[in-house]
């Protein structure tokens, strides 16, 4: 099975996650437009494409934060909010800068994750995870990556980045998908 995608933080994570066999896409890859207009769609423009170059069991995800407020946004475009994709420090300030008058009540927010797995056979999984919290008014931490320094989960006083990558896969929404769709890989197999 291989994991479709370019982020480092994201494969170490999902292997955390994943008891089975998984290695990173190979490079070479035709690079896709994630052009669809939700994480399930632009998570399966990965993984066909994937799965299609390479004819083995492909997963991907697609993932972004979800602040109430801005009626979901960033949420698909979380990667590039401040305009160059991976962007991580100045995507963090941006979404700062633009929550600065909102009170902690209007601060809520949540992480989606949705994990997919394409099969040779055409056939495909797609599972969900979510983690509902609010966001810091300024990043605490050093974990983690995107967003984790101004993400505090519903129930915690920490931010991600500054909980240990244990901690974060068992709360986070890629564990939770992640989680998910093993149980339904595994279910396939028998
Ligand atoms: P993609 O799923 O690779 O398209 O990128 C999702 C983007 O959403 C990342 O670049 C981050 O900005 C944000 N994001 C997704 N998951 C996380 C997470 O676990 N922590 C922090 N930021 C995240």
């Amino acid at each position: 099975m291989i994991l479709a995608s370019t982020n480092p933080h994201k494969l170490a994570e999902v292997r955390a996650i994943l008891n089975l066999p998984i290695e990173l896409a190979p490079a070479d890859l035709p690079e896709v437009v994630e052009d669809a207009t939700s994480f399930t769609g632009n998570a399966l423009i990965k993984a066909r494409a994937a799965c299609q170059a390479t004819g083995e069991i492909a997963l991907a995800d697609d993932s972004g934060l979800c602040v109430d407020v801005l009626g979901g946004a960033p949420g698909i475009f979380s990667a590039r909010w401040a305009g160059v994709h991976g962007d991580d420090e100045g995507n963090l300030r941006l979404l700062l800068t633009q929550l600065a008058d909102m009170k902690p009540e209007n601060r809520g927010a949540s992480f989606r994750c949705v994990a997919v797995a394409c099969f040779p056979d055409g056939s495909e999984i797609v599972a969900e995870g979510r983690l509902p919290g609010s966001l810091a008014t300024a990043p605490r931490g050093e974990g983690g990556f995107g967003y984790d320094p101004i993400f505090v989960p519903a129930g915690s006083k920490l931010t991600i980045a500054e909980m240990s990558a244990e901690h974060k896969n068992e709360i986070s929404h890629r564990g939770a998908a992640f989680r998910e769709l093993a149980k339904r890989l595994r279910r396939r197999k028998h």
